[in-house]
């Protein structure tokens, strides 16, 4: 067969087998092929790599939209150095993800601005790019999600959802009290997530003594501790505010926002 009829026939078969990129890339891999006189294996090897990284992509955009994510920053785009409070090798050790196989929880406490949710999210990435499934979900949303499927007698299914993903972090853990329901509620995804080894991160300005307030209930709250931090790391940051250090820097005195004023804070 003339060359021009193969490269015609290899571009149909691929596509027909679904090797989208593949059937893309083919002539290109093939002229190239020829022209540096590479072996049969070493063109197919780089045909399939080509296909390959393509559907990383594919699976990589996928997995981001449904990972929910309210921004992508990564670990690269934070700076350790402002914040010298926290353990940067306690944070690139957690960006190995082994927690997530040991199912362990990673809480991270601090004032607001600090960097936590950043954190939590660039872990969340870090995960997204290792095949694991994540949900990023704020507390609030969480909360109301939850109360809205128990009066639609829902809960369970609802429950499911966030079950799901391997690993679920949950922004802003609040500073206002919980209603009854809502506590239970949360406690029964605490419950469930436990159970079944699943790991979660979570960011809060809440310290843990502050939890009976928190809850409501001092058992329930007790409890729910119990099984949050059985097996977890808490990370805690104490330092100033990345969104106020231009202010910081350039000398402008600071008064510093009372909590849960601050944009859009719990
Ligand atoms: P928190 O969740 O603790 O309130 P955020 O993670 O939302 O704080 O951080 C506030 C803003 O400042 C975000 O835009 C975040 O990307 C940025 N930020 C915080 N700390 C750092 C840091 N050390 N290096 C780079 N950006 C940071
Ligand atoms: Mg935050």
């Amino acid at each position: 067969m003339a060359e021009a009829l193969l490269l015609a026939r290899a571009e149909e078969l691929l596509h027909e087998l679904g090797l989208r990129r593949a059937a893309e890339v083919v002539v290109n891999h093939a002229d190239a092929a020829a022209a540096r006189q590479l072996t049969y294996l070493a063109f197919l090897v780089g045909l399939l790599e080509a296909e390959r990284e393509a559907r990383y992509e594919r699976y990589l955009q996928a997995r981001m939209k449904l990972a929910n994510f309210p921004f992508r920053k990564t670990l690269a785009d934070f700076d350790f150095r402002f914040q010298p409070s926290l353990d940067e090798r306690q944070v690139r050790e957690l960006a190995t993800l082994a927690f997530v196989e040991e199912g362990t929880n990673v809480i991270f406490l601090g004032p607001p601005g600090v960097g936590k949710s950043h954190l939590a999210v660039a872990l969340g990435i870090e995960a997204v790019r290792h095949r694991i499934s994540t949900y990023f979900v704020t507390f609030h949303r969480l909360v109301d999600d939850l109360r809205r499927a128990h009066a639609d007698r829902r809960l369970e299914r609802r429950l499911r959802v966030y079950n799901k993903p391997r690993l679920l972090i949950l922004d802003e853990l609040g500073y206002l009290p919980l209603q009854p329901l809502d506590a239970a509620n949360f406690f029964r995804l605490v419950c469930e997530r436990y159970e079944r080894g699943l790991p979660m991160i979570i960011t809060s300005n809440v310290s843990y003594g502050e939890w009976d307030r928190l809850i409501g209930d001092p058992v329930l709250a007790a409890a729910m501790l119990d099984r949050l931090l059985h097996r977890s790391v808490t990370v805690n940051i104490r330092g100033p505010s990345y969104r106020l250090k231009d202010r910081l820097r350039s000398g402008v005195p600071l008064t510093v926002p009372a909590v849960g004023r601050e944009g859009g804070e719990i």
